[in-house]
């Protein structure tokens, strides 16, 4: 019997992690749902978004999967998301983006991974508001030690890059290639601009490279980057990159398989892993049964991977294959009109998917 902690989430969460939580119940593998609440409305009732309880369960039954969890945008409390990563040291986020067959897509063959590096670079957390007495002393000891003059109404956010951090998410990459019959790993980085950091992140995964002869490894700059996958998605494989450009690209890769609805995602880290959409919580939609909950139950599929669950996760990717490409039981955003009134709902859809799961 695995347990495995579920988080609903907020927004849109509770009704993906639903039917995400009834189609892996359906390919019959043992599993006790350890439910934990975390989120906006957490913390309307309970003072923090992700109480202490949470973050215990998942420590307890070292796997997790989890719906989108609101974050205020500028103020209010830190992302849950992040959080997580850092507690848990989750310092893989890893998210494949493939096309299926049936989808709408400008490219029809894209198959890539991005790894993005989880715990450090600018989503480190280390900040200072515009204003307080700490961003004063930092602007003056910053002014001091670079002769630069950081005006005195900046907010700062701190970048930072280690070794330690480069080289086992790079080591990951390629292990990941390897295991996974993949060709390349490409490290992408703007270390043109910022020399100490990114810099270091390239010259760190380039030292890695050494040591995986049979992975071509390549880098890139990450704004070319960007424009080569929108033209020609098909010359890359495997990316590695720093948090913040990871995050980006993700959403970019998700562009290009048909969208966010589509787009499943891995925190990993040596102890625990947290499977999750790389969507949000899309508020807007909440409670109305329309979302794809396809992000979330082929991170479910990652997840039965990982627990070594390999038949189940083949037979339930298969049949989520097959209901895309039939496109009849599909959300909103995977019909050719996003109005088209035969649009699945999300319940209906993971009903679909049962009804394939063979
Ligand atoms: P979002 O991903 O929630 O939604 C952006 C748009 O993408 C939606 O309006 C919708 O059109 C589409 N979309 C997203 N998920 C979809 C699905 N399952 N099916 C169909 N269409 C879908 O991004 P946002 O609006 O920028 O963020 C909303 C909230 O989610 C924010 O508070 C943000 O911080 C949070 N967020 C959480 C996570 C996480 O929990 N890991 C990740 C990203 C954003």
């Amino acid at each position: 019997m695995y347990r495995i902690t579920l988080i609903p989430g907020d927004g849109t969460g509770p009704e993906i992690s639903e039917a995400t939580k009834r189609v892996i119940e359906a390919t019959g593998i043992p599993v006790e749902w350890d439910v934990q609440e975390a989120g906006i409305d957490v913390f309307e009732k309970e003072g923090t978004p992700l109480p202490q309880r949470v973050i215990d369960s998942i420590k307890r039954n070292k796997v997790a999967i989890k719906g989108p969890v609101t974050t205020p945008v500028g103020t209010g409390f830190r992302s849950v998301n992040v959080t997580l990563r850092q507690i848990l040291d989750l310092y893989c986020c890893l998210r494949p983006s493939k096309t299926f067959k049936g989808v709408r897509t400008r490219f029809d063959a894209v198959d890539l991974v991005v790894i993005r590096e989880n715990t450090e670079d600018l989503y480190a957390g280390i900040e200072f508001a515009k204003g307080s007495e700490d961003a004063e002393r930092v602007i003056h000891l910053i002014n001091d030690l670079t002769g630069k003059t950081i005006r005195p109404d900046s907010g700062i956010s701190i970048k930072p890059i280690s070794v330690y951090g480069t080289e086992r998410i790079a080591r990951f990459a390629f292990e990941y290639a390897r295991k996974n019959k993949r060709k390349k790993v490409t490290a992408v980085h703007k270390a043109n601009i910022m020399k100490y950091s990114d810099g270091l992140f390239l010259e760190t995964a380039r030292n890695v490279a050494k040591g995986y002869p049979d992975i071509e490894f390549e880098d890139r700059i990450v704004d070319n980057m960007c424009m080569q996958l929108v033209q020609k998605p098909e010359l890359y494989d495997v990316m590695v990159l720093p948090n913040l450009y990871g995050d980006i690209v993700s959403d970019l890769a998700a562009g290009l398989i048909g969208g966010l609805g589509v787009a499943p995602g891995a925190n990993l880290g040596e102890e625990y892993a947290v499977f999750e959409p790389v969507h949000g919580s899309a508020p807007k939609y909440k409670g109305l049964n329309k979302v794809n909950p396809l992000a979330m139950i082929l991170s479910g599929v990652m997840m039965l991977r990982h627990l070594g669950e390999f038949q189940a996760a083949e037979r339930l990717e298969k049949a989520v294959a097959s209901v895309i490409e039939e496109g009849r039981n599909v959300t909103y955003d995977l019909k050719p009109a996003p109005d088209d009134p035969t649009a699945a709902t999300t319940s209906g859809m993971a009903d679909a998917i049962i009804g394939k799961l063979i």
